[in-house]
C-alpha cells in the first residue's frame, strides 16, 4: 500500500488513486488479525473503507499513517438465539456504506416497499 510517503489506496468506485501516507488511517480490529483502512478517494473525494494486509498496514504506519484500533460490538454477543447471526461482512459492509453516502441511499432504496 505504501511507496514512501504515498500510500496506493483504491477507491471501491475509482481504482487505484495516490494520496499522502499521512492522510490514510489505518483500522485494526481489537482481537482479530484483520487490517483495514480509511482514506478518501483522490479522485471521486468519497471517504471510504477498504481491507488490506498486515505487512501493507505496518508500511503505511512507518509512513506516517495515522493508527486506531476498533472492537466488534458487544451485540454480537447478545443476539437473541434463532436468527442469523451477524457475522464481520455485515459489519464491514455496513461501515463501507456508512463512508459513502450515494451506497447508503443506493441500500436503503433496495429495502424500501415498492
Ligand atoms: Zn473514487
Amino acid at each position: 500500500m505504501t511507496e514512501g510517503a504515498v500510500a496506493l489506496v483504491e477507491c471501491p468506485d475509482c481504482g487505484v488513486g495516490r494520496v499522502a501516507a499521512t492522510e490514510v488511517t489505518l483500522r485494526g480490529c481489537v482481537g482479530r488479525d484483520a487490517w483495514e483502512y480509511r482514506a478518501r478517494c483522490p479522485w471521486c473525494r468519497t471517504r471510504f473503507v477498504a481491507p488490506t494486509t498486515a505487512s501493507a498496514a505496518h508500511a503505511a504506519l512507518g509512513a506516517g499513517a495515522r493508527l486506531e484500533y476498533w472492537e466488534l460490538p458487544a451485540e454480537l454477543a447478545e443476539r437473541p438465539a434463532g436468527g442469523p447471526r451477524l457475522t464481520l461482512d455485515d459489519v464491514e459492509r455496513t461501515a463501507r456504506l456508512l463512508a459513502d453516502d450515494a451506497a447508503l441511499h443506493a441500500a436503503l432504496r433496495g429495502l424500501a416497499p415498492h
